[in-house]
Formats: structure tokens, sequence, C-alpha cells
């Protein structure tokens, strides 16, 4: 199972690169192995290998198998993490079914130019892993001003403060339709911009519970609660 950046349909198609070195020196395909493809546009296609050179292969592009599925209105706007736990967090965001994540960054944000090609790698490799036919749309870093400044007022933003706020769930499943959640990073925000954030006309504060929890672990765990809330 593999996805194709670029839009799939009835056809031959070649594929070169890593998703070709995947597909014959580690799946170890020949011709006449069905594959399955997937686009992020149009849903997920049956294949079957046509022909498999060293580098490339070619397959024959047959069936929709399953349109594109329909993925909440949920953003996670998130403040880039260290290596490794922003992996971590980019490929949660994809297996829980984001659809929008948004760096921003903060303050106390660590690294200010999370790698963006890294971040959609690890969201291709979760969709492929987990059957998912659609991506969340990785957007450019904006500073945390910048954010509230440009927000669209029918969203609202779902603030996770380890402050304290109204318990998540509660307050997610009174508050239904295009929401976001917005973390922070490993300092947190300092107390201006948690004045900036409290004050937004869109904003609402939740509490993940008495414990504070990693950055990364908070953002698996609210945008989990909001899915619950949302009944996605
Ligand atoms: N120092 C730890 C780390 O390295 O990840 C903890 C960081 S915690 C301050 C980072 C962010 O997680 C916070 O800004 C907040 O958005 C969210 N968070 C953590 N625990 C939370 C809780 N109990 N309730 C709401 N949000 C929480």
């Amino acid at each position: 199972r593999l996805f194709v950046d670029e839009p799939l349909g009835p056809g031959a198609r070649r594929i070169d690169g890593p998703p070709a070195h995947y597909l014959l020196q580690v799946m170890r395909l020949k011709p006449g192995d069905p594959v399955k493809l997937f686009d992020d546009r149009t849903g997920e296609w049956l294949a079957t290998v046509a022909a498999a050179g060293k580098r490339d292969l070619t397959v024959e592009v047959t069936g929709l198998l399953r349109p594109r599925e329909a993925v909440p209105d949920l953003w996670l706007c998130a403040a880039p993490l260290k290596k490794g736990r922003v992996d971590w967090l980019a490929e949660k965001a994809c297996e829980l079914g984001v659809d929008r994540l948004v760096p921003v960054v903060t303050r106390r944000t660590v690294v200010d130019k999370p790698n963006t090609d890294r971040l959609r790698a690890h969201m291709i490799e979760a969709a492929e892993q987990c059957d998912r036919t659609a991506l969340p749309q990785l957007a450019d870093p904006v500073k945390l001003p910048a954010l509230l400044r440009d927000w669209p007022a029918e969203r609202t933003l779902f603030f996770a403060d380890e402050a304290g706020g109204a318990p998540a769930l509660g307050a997610m499943a009174g508050a239904p339709g295009p929401a976001a959640i917005l973390i922070g990073p490993e300092g947190g925000f300092d107390a201006e911009e948690r004045d900036l954030v409290r004050a937004h006309a869109s904003a609402v504060g939740v509490s993940l519970g008495p414990r504070i929890l990693r950055a990364d672990t908070a953002a698996a765990a609210a945008v989990a609660l909001w899915m619950a809330a949302a009944g996605d």
C-alpha cells in the first residue's frame, strides 16, 4: 500500500525513487503482483505490476477501491517540538484524523523552523500503515500573534492550558463545528501569550486533567477527546 503524490486514475504509471525501492527491494514485487495506491485526492486504487526494472517499475492502475475518506474538521495548532517528539506528533495527528497540522511558533519554541519534508514523510508513512486515504495538510509555520490575528471566527480554538480550564471533553462536546486545538511547546506558553489566547473571541481554555503532560502527549490526548466528543 503506497502513497503517490499525484492524482491517480486508470492506466499505466511509472514509479521510481524511494517508493520503487520499497516495492522492489522490500516488498519484492514481481510482474502480476497487486498493489494498492492512494493519492490524498481521489482515493485508493488497485493496480498490478506490469514491469519491474532494477530501480523503477510500471504499474497498471485498474479500479477505484474507495474514494478519499471524509476527514473531521479539526486543526491541530502545535508548537514545533524537538526532533523525535514532533515526528511522533505528526504521525499521531495523521492516525487520529486531524485535517490540518499548523506549526505555531511561540516565545519558548525551541525549534523555529520544523523540517516540513520530514514531518510530511512521517504522516505519509502513518497513512500507508493505517489504511488512511487522506493526509493532514501541513501549514507553514506561523507566529502565535499572527495565528490569532487571522483566526477564522467560526472555528473554535480549544486552548489546552495546564494551568486549568473547563474539562476538555465536556467543553468540546458543547461546541460542535469546525475546531482547532492549541498546544504549547516543551516550556509551555508564557503569561503574556496565555493572556493573549484567553482574550481571543474564539478561544475556549480547556484542561486535560490535573497532571502536566508532555506537549506531544497533550496533543494526542486532546485530539482523541475531540474525536470522541464529535463522534468521529
Ligand atoms: N515540559 C513538558 C514537555 O517537555 O513536554 C511539559 C510541557 S507542557 C507545559 C506543554 C503543553 O502541553 C502546554 O502548553 C499545554 O498546551 C499542554 N498541556 C500539558 N498538560 C496539560 C494539561 N493537563 N491540560 C491542558 N493542557 C496541557
